[in-house]
């Protein structure tokens, strides 16, 4: 057997709000590459992290890709290390790029450690002791934050993925309105949808593959098959040139980020879960839009909330009522509420205790306190102050699942269209 010794490269933390992505970075550095004739092996992957990070600029997304460690590992790390120099936007304070290199095979420990930056906070120095620990050759510029992401997108095993094609901008037009016809990403939608999903929020009449920042990318197509992402490349049409394609291996939409949670009392503030609980009180709405609701179980309650920018999502979480058994997703933030991406309904409580009917067919009025009822009408009096329980409709269905519109979902959150 031929034993294949790679390289691997990881990158993070090398744009800002107002300009770089790191993976226009990496594609540039693939192309750069590709000139000296070394080529990257299976596709460069996209790794979102714990989408609670607090220094992240949008998606807390880091890049990595690998290609075969031979004479020319040096070359290909001074190509990279040189263009991370170049074109990282250092201007900003919260940009701190970190690179890594690692050879040989991805160890448990390093998964683990992927799952962490999933899952919780890690510090630059624990990155760095760690990465140190299994051996990875690491360059931090500025603080180096960057290394946190870039260990975990080389070490990341992906059981589940889906794949994003970026077409990215010439740099003569980055800041400037993007000329995509909207029509054809529409048609490309209704042709390679489920193949390619979240293209268009239908319901907020929202192009969801241009992106709004001031960034490299034109725009970004999320799919599960390569073939998908070839046949909406060729619908969408743009008025502008396109100076290279990407596709990216990643982990979005895949709920990499939910744990499942036996009970309330086990979840923590920055987590993102799967939990089975039951609702308590009617979902209401606050100022500004925001709609919250408590919900319990045998351990404790936690209060929910779908956040103005859910739109009509927070129409469906309002015909929840007290008594609903719901399986909920999503993560507790910096409120302490839990953030709901989607939920499934286990159980609708259906029954409504109600006074009795009087023979009259006047519904009964309370003749006080363990007094039973009495009739306004007619004056009959029982003495049973028992309600009676009667069926109502409900407008949400037992098993169905319900989530966010495109326009407000997590990088990371897996729609239902991937259910
Ligand atoms: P973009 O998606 O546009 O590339 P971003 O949202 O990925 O930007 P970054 O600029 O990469 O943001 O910044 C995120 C920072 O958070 C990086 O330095 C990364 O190393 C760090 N980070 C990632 N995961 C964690 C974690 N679990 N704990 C602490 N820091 C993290």
């Amino acid at each position: 057997m031929i034993f294949i010794s790679y390289l691997y490269i990881g990158i993070d933390d090398t744009d800002s709000p107002e300009g770089m992505c790191t993976t226009y970075l990496a594609a540039h550095i693939i192309r750069k590459l590709k000139e000296q004739d070394i080529h990257i092996a299976d596709y460069p992957r996209l790794i979102r992290l714990n989408p609670f990070a607090r220094f992240k600029t949008r998606g807390n997304g880091g890049v990595s890709f690998k290609i075969i460690n031979d004479d020319k590992a040096e070359i290909a790390k001074k190509i990279v290390l040189d263009e991370v120099s170049k074109l990282s936007m250092f201007d900003c304070d919260n940009t701190n790029p970190g690179v890594i290199f690692y050879e040989g095979e991805i160890t448990k420990e390093m998964r683990d450690y992927a799952f962490r930056a999933i899952y919780s906070f890690i510090t630059i120095e624990e990155a760095e002791e760690f990465g140190k620990s299994v051996g990875c050759e690491i360059y931090k510029f500025k603080k180096g934050r960057g290394i946190i992401g870039s260990i975990a997108a080389i070490s990341l095993p992906l059981d589940d993925y889906t794949y994003e094609l970026l077409a990215y901008r010439i740099p003569e037009n980055y800041g400037t309105k993007r000329q995509i016809d909207y029509n054809s990403v529409i048609k490309m939608d209704k042709e390679t949808f489920p193949d390619t999903f979240e293209n268009v929020d239908y319901s907020e009449r929202y192009i969801a593959i241009e992106p709004k920042t001031p960034c490299p990318v034109l725009y970004g197509i999320r799919s599960n098959d390569v073939s998908g992402l070839n046949r909406a490349r060729e619908i969408v049409k743009v008025s502008e040139p396109v100076e290279d394609y990407c596709i990216f291996l990643t982990n979005q939409h895949t709920d990499m980020h939910i744990q499942k949670a036996d009970n309330i009392s086990q979840m923590r503030q920055f987590g993102c879960y799967e939990i089975t609980v039951t609702v308590k009180d009617t979902p209401h709405v606050i100022d500004g839009g925001h709609m919250f609701f408590k919900v319990f179980d045998e351990t404790g309650e936690i209060e929910c909330g779908a956040y103005e920018p859910t739109k009509n999502f927070r129409n469906i979480v309002s015909h929840l009522r007290p008594g609903d058994v719901i399986k909920v997703y999503g993560g507790i933030g910096e409120q302490h509420t839990f953030n709901i991406e989607k939920f499934q309904v286990i159980e609708l409580n259906d029954v409504e205790y109600k006074n009795p009917l009087c023979e009259c067919g006047k519904r009964m009025t309370s003749a006080g306190k363990n007094k039973g009822f009495k009739c306004k009408k007619c004056g009959k009096r029982i003495k049973s102050s028992q309600k009676v329980s009667t069926k109502i409709s409900r407008a949400l269905n037992n098993s169905q699942f319900y989530e966010t519109p495109v326009s407000a979902r997590r990088h990371l959150s897996k729609p239902l269209c991937r259910m």
